[in-house]
């Protein structure tokens, strides 16, 4: 089983790193074949505008939401790869880029120029131990549809849910030596084959 990581911008090798660590074969994802060849996909942190505008331009973004549909396909969306997945963005610019395959709104940058970039020890569900979460312009969680499985929240909202082959967090789990998430997350591919 392969699982690969979106590399058209964004913090990509992180992600990998992390992947080869829970000794999952990693593979950057850039062009239709590679997608093929993947049963997950994480869609990184980086610019959710610039991301969104070249999935298209590369035209990725169809297979990635037919896969996802037929159910043969996981995708784990951070920062602003959350951003991509939601049905409904607020606070986005016109036109906003989207994926649009998760039951959840999002409001970018939701944490205001006091709290930008923070860390923060988390609960999350399934998780004996709390984590240590690093927040960086973040996205938040502001609803949630009835098949959305709620993870981790802060005073201010969502901040990690999962929805079937869907998961998405606000948080950056590739930037801390913690592998538990990218370890969920395989789970989630395996389950897939
Ligand atoms: N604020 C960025 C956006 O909405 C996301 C930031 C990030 O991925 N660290 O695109």
């Amino acid at each position: 089983m392969k699982v690969g990581v979106l590399s058209v911008q964004g913090a990509v090798s992180e992600h990998l790193d992390h992947l080869r660590l829970c000794s999952t074969e990693a593979v950057a994802v850039k062009d239709a074949q590679s997608l093929d060849e993947v049963s997950g996909l994480i869609l990184p942190g980086g610019e959710s505008t610039t991301i969104g505008k070249l999935i298209d331009i590369f035209g990725l973004a169809d297979s990635i939401r037919q896969r996802t549909e037929n159910g043969s396909l996981a995708l784990f969306g951070t920062c602003a790869g959350m951003v991509l997945l939601a049905n409904e963005i607020t606070d986005g610019i016109s036109n906003q880029p989207k994926l649009g395959l998760m039951d959840i709104v999002v409001k970018r940058n939701a944490f205001g120029r006091q709290r930008e970039s923070f860390e923060t020890e988390l609960d999350f569900k399934t998780f004996k131990e709390p984590l240590t979460a690093v927040f960086i312009r973040a996205p938040i969680i502001l609803n949630t549809g009835s098949g959305v499985e709620v993870l981790a929240h802060l005073p201010e909202g969502t901040v990690a849910a999962r929805q079937g082959n869907l998961l998405a967090t606000s948080f950056h789990p590739e930037l801390t030596s913690d592998l538990r998430v990218h370890q969920f997350f395989v789970e989630m591919c395996r389950e897939i084959g």
